[in-house]
């Protein structure tokens, strides 16, 4: 059984009094979730209020990046010993604005990985092709190079805190869905790699990419689709509600 999540992904949005209210509006509606699990992303300045303000709602906080070291000489970085003192339970890892806008390689991609599973944090890994990449038909390769060179084969840590996110570049912050069709096929693609690489069939996969309330259903209807990794559509608690709310 793969207990579905609907992670908010803030990236560089909402400043103090909108977390509050964020969580204020949220209220009780996630304590007695026990059958899917909320994650909220918000960025690093308001982490520990966002671990306060979340305190007995049943929400794990994750950070939206880390640099993989533990403390040291890595000016504006933000590593392994800050996000234990502030409480984060997860870590985005991969998002494809930190590999496109910010030029992060596979190989630093693959650190942070190794550095969320040593220390324990749930990982949610995304992964997703371009575009172009689509268009010319590379979309299968793309995905599987992220994930291959992401995750040594025993290099694993338990099922439920390695967590995948396909989230296709083209259809981030556009207004442009994948269609349930298109993002089942990766999905099971993902699975099948999954499986028979890792042994690890069970690992949920989230799609990501212009989730509102209004396509979430037929996005949750699909087989391998085990939840959502949410930027627009997550920075007010009323729509971040009706998403991990939709009616089944
Ligand atoms: C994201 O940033 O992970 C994302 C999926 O954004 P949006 O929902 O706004 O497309």
């Amino acid at each position: 059984m793969r207990k579905p999540i609907f992670a908010a992904n803030w990236k560089m949005n909402n400043l103090s009094g909108d977390v509050v209210e964020f969580f204020k509006v949220l209220g009780d509606s996630t304590l007695h979730l026990n059958d899917r699990e909320i994650i909220v992303a918000p960025s690093f300045p308001y982490l520990k209020m966002s671990v306060k303000n979340s305190e007995d709602k049943n929400i794990i906080i994750a950070a939206q990046d880390v640099y993989p070291e533990a403390e040291g000489a890595f000016t504006g970085m933000v590593g392994g010993e800050m996000l234990n003192d502030l409480g984060v339970g997860a870590v985005v890892v991969g998002h494809s604005e930190r590999r496109h806008v910010f030029g992060e390689s596979l190989e630093l991609i693959r650190k942070k990985v190794k550095f969320t599973q040593e220390n324990n944090w749930k990982l949610i890994f995304c992964v997703g092709e371009t575009l172009q990449e689509r268009e010319t038909g590379h979309l299968f390769e793309v995905i599987k190079e992220q994930i291959y060179t992401a995750f040594d084969q025993n290099l694993w840590c338990e099922n439920e805190m390695a967590v995948v996110a396909y989230e296709p570049v083209w259809a981030i912050g556009t207004g442009v869905v994948a269609s349930p069709e298109q993002a089942q096929e990766m999905h099971l693609f993902i699975r099948k790699i999954m499986k028979e690489r890792y042994d690890r069939e069970e690992t949920r996969i989230l799609y990501g990419g212009s989730v509102k309330p209004d396509n979430i259903k037929g996005l949750m209807d699909c087989e391998d689709i085990d939840g959502a990794l949410v930027g627009g559509a997550s920075l007010k608690a009323d729509s971040f509600k009706k998403l991990f709310l939709y009616d089944r």
